[in-house]
């Protein structure tokens, strides 16, 4: 137990106005940050920790040109708390957490940098686990993975994962198939008219599963040959970039980049359902996803429907195989859907849902940890530190 009188001390002196780090760290939960510097090498990184109750956290590293130390802060404290809530919703036994190197990707890169990094990520121990973000390349990984075993989404031809965008796509289309069930009360896609945006790694894969099941889907990307490469494989029409949010379809898809949901598409949506891949989709969380709620549209938050990725890299873990990660990831069907009930039921917008439920399970684990158990282990890779339950 906490003696008060020292926490309030603490906090006393930790009310710095100038720089309010703790606040910031309380006020969202997060347990630890690491300020990593090597003059030599000129590393300047970022590792933020912010959940382990379900097990170590994971998260990939970004590398950015970041205008200052603050907004890199900011940054990897806002990832690594999104990474706590999609792995607890995925029912996966892993935290949050999230790593930013700061610097221009083009010019600042270099061996001694990444593997300097690697160093720092493994001086935690196994506490947090990195994976390829923004920004990095897999040969940047292949250094850091030198100095660390706590890397995940290592090529196949290294014994690792290799590209999630098979099992995030097979997932998304899961994900879309429980919104269709709730809005149309048949999760069949046969004959649904999807408008898919992007024809990127993740679209492709979930245009795949579509057409097969019969979806007449509708393509646009800013890159008209890959938007025509994919239709043409799938047998769907190509659209413009700009008309793909106002066609009269009933299921609108992003698999693109985020903020596409905005003060400017809003108006445009004529589809009951929007679910796809593209991460951060709600330009603002709270207001675009009441705004949808408001509109009767029926929206999959984005980090539980395209949570496949993560499933894909903690696969590796306990010892990589495809089809175990494919079927993990249609499991997203059960629990895109019971988020659309309990929004129903307490009549909220469904990125609101998902986070209490996430929460839910965080709490209710927490609280069997109080009870002594000899440590369960998975085996594989990390199997010593990937534990079911670690008290
Ligand atoms: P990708 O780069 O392979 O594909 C993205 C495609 O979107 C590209 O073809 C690009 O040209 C196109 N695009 C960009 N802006 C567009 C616009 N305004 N209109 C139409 N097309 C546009 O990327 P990806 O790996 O398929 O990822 C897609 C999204 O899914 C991203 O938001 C990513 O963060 C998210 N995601 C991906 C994975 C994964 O496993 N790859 C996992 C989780 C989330």
């Amino acid at each position: 137990m906490a003696d008060s009188s020292i926490s309030e001390k603490n906090n006393a002196v930790t009310q710095d106005p100038n720089f309010p780090i703790f606040n910031a760290l309380q006020s969202k939960g997060h347990e630890e940050v690491v300020m990593c510097s090597d003059p030599d090498t000129g590393l300047r990184a970022i590792i933020a920790i912010h959940d382990t109750t379900l097990g170590p956290a994971l998260g990939g590293t970004r590398m950015w040109n970041y205008k200052s130390e603050q907004e890199a802060l900011k940054d990897v404290l806002r990832l690594s708390r999104g990474m706590t809530y999609k792995a607890a919703i995925s029912g996966l036994n892993l935290g949050g957490g999230k790593a930013v190197i700061i610097g221009d990707p083009r010019t600042d890169k270099s061996e001694a940098l990444f593997r300097a990094f690697g160093r720092f990520v493994d001086g935690l121990g196994g506490r947090y686990i990195t994976a390829e973000d923004v920004g990095m390349e897999v040969q940047n990984m292949e250094w850091v993975y030198s100095e660390t075993k706590y890397v995940t989404g290592i090529p196949k031809s290294m014994g690792g994962s290799g590209n999630p965008s098979p099992v995030t796509g097979f997932g998304v289309y899961m994900g879309v198939k429980a919104c269709a069930k709730k809005a149309f009360g048949s999760d069949s896609l046969k004959g649904k008219r999807i408008a898919l945006q992007g024809a990127g790694n993740v679209a492709s894969h979930f245009a795949r599963n579509a057409a097969k099941e019969g979806a007449k889907l509708f393509i646009s990307d800013i890159y008209e040959d890959k938007a025509i490469a994919l239709a043409k494989e799938v047998g769907a029409e190509v659209v413009d970039a700009d008309s793909i949010y106002g066609l009269d379809v009933d299921i609108f898809t992003p698999c693109a980049l985020g903020g596409v949901i905005n003060d400017d598409t809003m108006e445009l949506f004529k589809c009951p359902v929007i679910a796809g891949g593209a991460n951060n989709v709600l330009d603002d969380e709270e207001r675009h996803g009441q705004m949808l709620l408001d509109k009767g549209i029926i929206h999959a938050p984005d980090y539980v429907i395209n949570a496949g990725g993560l499933i894909n890299v903690a696969g590796e873990l306990e010892g990589y195989n495809e089809q175990r990660c494919l079927d993990k990831a249609a499991q997203i069907y059960d629990t895109i859907l019971s988020i659309l009930e309990y929004a129903e039921t307490h009549k909220i917008p469904t990125n609101k849902a998902s986070n209490i439920l996430a929460e839910q399970r965080i709490a209710s684990v927490a609280k069997i940890q109080r009870i002594y158990s000899s440590k369960g282990h998975f085996s594989g890779r990390h199997g010593e530190i990937y534990m079911s339950s670690r008290r």
